[in-house]
């Protein structure tokens, strides 16, 4: 548990630091990709735009990157909507399909009636693309992904020992490979900025900082589970919204106690 906790501690401090940084970057690569558009705009001769295209494009790389850290320290806006889950799942299930070779399967189920949640329906969309990549980078020569939803309760036991957790009723949605898998050294650092196994320009290592900061921010809880050479599973946990509570939990919470 201590070593949660300091992993956990860790990340935080990371992004503090990452937050602040990423937010002037920001602001500064606003104005230069602003200007490199207008001059696009602007100049005719051809040399000159080839040289703006290429301040252009890396400007926007970078305007990538320093989104994906702001969702890390979860300083980025959002806009969230009271959904259920397995319906941003199911309308993002053709894209999702596009990411992966033939030799990948991917099932979805539901495994009972679902509720609802308040979340920012694009930003989970991008949560499901960078963990369904992540899942396919990990299975080179094909298998299957499972992406589940259900709803759940962490409980003050689980909640005691996984730092950050908090107690009540959630909906889960499981991410299932049957990949590489990772060992214990790799899965304590994957949710940190430019964290990355994958060789050079084929991965930033961003992905599941972004994932980490926008479940976060959504009052919600993510958890790995890994076996090398058998697979990963993600869970991501996000807070069903009231009407969704059980009846008679509801009560307990709300009804004031009786004089005594
Ligand atoms: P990137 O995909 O750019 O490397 P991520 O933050 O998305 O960055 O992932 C960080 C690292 O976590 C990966 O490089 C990989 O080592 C590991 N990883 C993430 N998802 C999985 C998975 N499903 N199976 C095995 N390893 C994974």
């Amino acid at each position: 548990l201590t070593a949660q906790l300091r992993q956990a501690q860790k990340i935080e401090a990371i992004g503090t630091l990452t937050g602040g940084l990423a937010h002037d970057f920001n602001n500064i690569l606003t104005v230069i990709n602003g200007y490199a558009a207008l001059l696009l705009r602007k100049v005719p001769d051809m040399k000159t735009r080839e040289i703006l295209d290429h301040i252009a494009e890396a400007g926007n790389r970078a305007a990538d990157m320093t989104q994906q850290l702001l969702a890390f320290s979860r300083r980025q806006v959002l806009e969230p909507k009271v959904i259920k889950p397995e319906e941003a799942i199911l309308r993002a299930e053709k894209l999702l399909r596009r990411l992966l070779p033939e030799s990948i399967r991917i099932t979805l189920a539901c495994r009972d009636r679902g509720g609802k949640v308040k979340v920012d329906p694009g930003q989970l969309e991008q949560v499901l693309i960078n963990l369904v990549i992540n899942a396919r980078d990990a299975m080179p020569t094909g298998g299957e992904i499972t992406l589940a939803t259900q709803t759940v309760r962490i409980d003050s036991r689980f909640a005691h020992s996984h730092p950050g957790a908090q107690p009540g009723n959630y909906a889960m949605i499981t991410i299932d490979d049957t990949g590489e898998g990772m060992p214990p050294e790799v899965m304590e650092r994957v949710f940190e900025p430019f964290f990355t196994t994958k060789a050079a320009g084929k991965g930033t290592g961003l992905g599941l900082s972004m994932v980490y900061g926008i479940i976060k921010q959504s009052g919600g809880y993510i958890t790995v589970e890994s076996t090398v050479g058998a697979g990963t599973t993600f869970s991501l946990y996000l807070p069903l919204v009231e009407e969704d509570l059980h009846p008679d939990e509801e009560r307990q919470e709300e009804q004031p106690q009786p004089p005594s």
